[in-house]
């Protein structure tokens, strides 16, 4: 069983973003850049399937410009048996990256793709989703346990107010949530070993997809900064301000 993981380039969750002065979006020239997350913990759960005996191959994908091959070879490191580089340097929203995927899912026809509930650059959340619908495939969205048997994969999901446990019939699409696993750490002979592992390179085009973005982000603003603190002398004061004041209850 082969299952196809795409992990997205994104700046490091550490890094404190700085909004452009123009308010275009974010500046991005010079800071650390990572794996996203989610994409992380849907790395080391194929890899966890492998390791059970489940899956026999793990192929990670990314779809960005030349430096996510760097993303790339730390799935490899991991424990993704090879890469799929799509590479552009044209702005990629999840519309378009659903569309390569599609076109990857049906070359390689594997039985799973897993991929990040959401990017944290983007925060959309919508390309696990909008694959499933242009694949024709069931979904599990915002997984947090996995199990596979034979043709079917049981899935927990996080919904508000607790979980649902729900069977899809392979293959199939499945988003991790932050709970699914803690992804291992990589090993240096690990990282040696990837750099050997194989990566293939494709055009956009050569898959037979157009990825003109759809989209104008017309403002990006910063959060409103929070006010100082204050010291209230009593109970009654807190609750009079609370009510006055801040008007929240
Ligand atoms: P999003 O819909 O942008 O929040 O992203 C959800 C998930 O889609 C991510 O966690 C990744 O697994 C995948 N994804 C999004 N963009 C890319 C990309 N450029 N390359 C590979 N995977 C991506």
């Amino acid at each position: 069983m082969k299952v196809l993981v795409p992990v997205k380039r994104v700046v490091d969750y550490n890094v404190k973003v700085r909004v452009k002065s123009d308010g275009t979006g974010v500046d991005i020239a010079n800071v650390k850049m990572s794996m996203n997350p989610f994409d992380e913990i849907a790395v080391e759960e194929a890899v966890r399937l492998k390791e059970k005996g489940v899956v026999t191959e793990v192929i990670a994908v990314s779809c960005g410009d030349a430096k996510c091959q760097e993303t790339l070879r730390t799935a490899m490191a991991i424990g993704a048996d090879r890469g799929i580089l799509v590479e552009t340097t044209e702005e990629l929203q999840p519309l378009a990256v659903a569309k390569l995927l599609k076109a990857l899912v049906d070359k390689e026809q594997p039985q799973l793709i897993i991929l990040g509930k959401q990017a944290i650059d983007d925060d959309a959340n919508q390309t696990g989703q909008m694959l499933a619908a242009l694949a024709d495939l069931p979904q599990a969205t915002f997984a947090s346990k996995v199990e596979v048997a034979g043709d079917k994969a049981t899935v927990t999901r996080e919904v508000d107010g607790g979980l649902e446990t729900i069977q899809l019939s392979l293959p199939a699409v499945i988003t991790t949530d932050l709970r699914l696993n803690e992804p291992r750490y990589v090993t240096l002979p690990n990282i040696m070993k990837a750099k050997k592992k194989q990566l293939d390179t494709f055009k956009p085009e050569d898959l037979g997809v157009d990825v003109k973005p759809r989209l104008k982000t017309l403002k990006v603003s910063e959060p409103p900064k929070r006010g100082a603190g204050i010291k209230v002398p009593d109970v009654a004061t807190l609750v009079d301000k609370l009510k006055n004041e801040a008007k929240v209850i």
